[in-house]
């Protein structure tokens, strides 16, 4: 039995943590926050509850894997709810198109939508994403990121390659596939899922919404912050301790190996193997000492782009929304503004900016548990953003900002038809320089490095670090951002740490 500390209590360490309590390991859990979950977090305010981060669940059998190596069934644990339709989008000319939550029926509501054909060309992409989701499932995202070797098993016949297309991006793959401009911005969103430009995300992120439809659109009663207390539980179940409130400020490196980690108020923690759950640009930017053996890491976190962050208005409503799905898209006419804006690229080259006119997402479920009487709504209001970078880009704590951001994105929104300005019970606005405060990632970055470039995914770190005996867990390691692929790093990474 080894003794493992897990850092962080986000999804990554609490998944790691739970398959190595489960495998018999002593483990404890450090969390800095006053609870469990980072951004799979809960706000609970007069009455309304919201999640603060994630309100998609795909994948799910990543999910039930995690909780079947814990001895315990995901359904028994949370409750499941399959979405349909799966997500409503709303496009700058008026046009109005509900995707529904199974695969089988998508291409029809297309041709609906958007004229014959739609549903067609959608088709033919999406068998193109199943071949490079056959190919890429195995040898890349359930497996240990090695360089070459990983990219050997990746291209091991020239048809995977050609399929696979690394030197296309996500936009190119939608050129040549999609003729209708409201199907290319739909996959061109998909590059969002992993905070990407897509004109720069590489076209195998055509899995995504691959694997969305396929395997479907899912939403945990209560809220998806059940989730993230539904693995502690797990945990707990095996032993593990978690602590909350107890921020590491090193990690400890003897020997040549991890030792531990030491706490803010000088409490050190002996470890035989440490995991980090933390934001992988934190932990080698703050955490870890300038070791020579991970100059090649912290080398390729200096050379990727950091994933895009987000501005989170938490509405508490009065009254309800009538024929307002569970998840809603407002499209804007410029997409590449928001884009440009954002990376501080293109039009605002060198100088990312608040996106003026934003795509703005809206997820309002119809769970009771989750407001305080029948005619109010809980909405989580989401906008992609620049990060937190008061240096060179944004400063999201400058005076008055984020307030006066909120009131022009429910500008946005009563323009686009979801007036709700007067239906106001409280608003909580979270910027990303609040993202940086409360979960420790660098600028607020949702997802670690975006997938930006050819070589993105193999400038995440990988689940090993170089020094022996820590290990890298959650959304800025291999695989990525995202739960799904947060849960499998946790399984690349107890796999990695072997049994007691
Ligand atoms: C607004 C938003 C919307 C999202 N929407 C979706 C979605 O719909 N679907 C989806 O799949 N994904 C979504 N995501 C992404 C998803 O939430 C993340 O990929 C995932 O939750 C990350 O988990 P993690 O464990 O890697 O990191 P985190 O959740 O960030 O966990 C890291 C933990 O480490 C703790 N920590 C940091 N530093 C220290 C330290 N020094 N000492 C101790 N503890 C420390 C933090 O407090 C935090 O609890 C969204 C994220 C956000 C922010």
């Amino acid at each position: 039995m080894a003794r493992v500390v897990v850092v962080g209590a986000g999804l990554g360490g609490l998944a790691t943590a739970a398959r190595l309590a489960a495998a018999g390991h002593a483990v404890t859990v450090l969390e800095q926050a006053a609870g469990i979950g980072g951004k799979l977090g809960r706000l609970d305010v007069d009455g309304h509850s919201f999640d603060t981060g994630p309100s998609l669940v795909t994948l799910p059998q990543v999910l039930r894997d995690l909780f079947a190596a814990t001895g315990a069934r995901l359904e028994d644990s949370v409750d499941l709810v399959r979405l349909d339709p799966a997500v409503a989008y709303r496009f700058a000319d008026g046009t109005r198109l509900s995707v529904p939550g199974r695969a089988e029926e998508v291409p029809r509501a297309l041709d609906e939508a958007l004229g014959d054909g739609a549903g067609r060309q959608w088709d033919a992409l999406m068998e193109r994403a199943a071949a490079m989701w056959r190919i890429s499932e195995g040898p890349f995202l359930r497996s240990p990121l090695a360089g070459a070797a990983t990219l050997a098993r990746l291209a091991r016949r020239p048809s995977d390659v050609a399929t696979v297309a690394p030197w296309q991006s996500l936009r190119g793959l939608g050129r040549q596939h999609l003729r209708h401009p409201h199907l290319r911005t739909l996959l061109d969103r998909y590059a969002t899922y992993s905070g990407s430009d897509p004109r720069r995300a590489p076209a195998v992120l055509a899995t995504v919404p691959y694997a969305e439809q396929a395997f479907g659109s899912w939403y945990v009663r209560g809220g998806l912050h059940e989730l993230a207390r539904a693995v502690l539980d797990r945990a707990v179940a095996h032993g593990a301790v978690p602590r909350t409130g107890c921020a590491v400020d090193r990690m400890l490196v003897e020997g040549g190996r991890a030792s531990g980690v030491q706490l803010a108020d000088g409490e050190r923690v002996p470890a035989d193997v440490v995991v980090s759950g933390v934001d992988a640009a934190a932990l080698h930017g703050r955490l870890l000492p300038d070791d020579r053996r991970t100059r090649g890491v912290r080398r390729d976190l200096g050379r990727a782009t950091p994933s895009l962050s987000g501005v989170v208005l938490m509405l508490a409503l009065r009254g309800r929304t009538p024929g307002l799905a569970h998840h809603t898209v407002l499209f804007p006419d410029d997409y590449d503004a928001e884009f440009d804006a954002v990376f501080g690229v293109g039009r605002h080259a060198g100088r990312p900016v608040p996106v003026a006119d934003p795509t703005v997402y809206v997820s309002a479920p119809a769970d009771p548990a989750l407001v305080p009487d029948e005619d109010s709504e809980s909405w989580f209001v989401l906008v992609n953003a620049p990060r937190h970078d008061p240096e060179g880009g944004v400063d999201w704590d400058s005076p008055g900002l984020a307030d006066r951001y909120a009131d022009e994105v429910l500008g946005v929104m009563a323009r686009r038809g979801l007036d709700v300005r007067q239906r106001i019970r409280r608003r909580v606005v979270r910027t990303p320089a609040d993202l940086e405060r409360d979960t420790g990632s660098v600028g607020g970055s949702i997802y670690g490095s975006s997938s930006n470039g050819s070589r993105a995914a193999f400038l995440r770190p990988s689940n090993a670090s170089p020094v022996p005996g820590l290990f890298l867990v959650g959304g800025s390691a291999h695989p990525g951002g995202g739960l799904p692929l947060v849960t499998l790093s946790a399984e690349i990474v107890a796999g990695l740490v072997g049994p007691p």
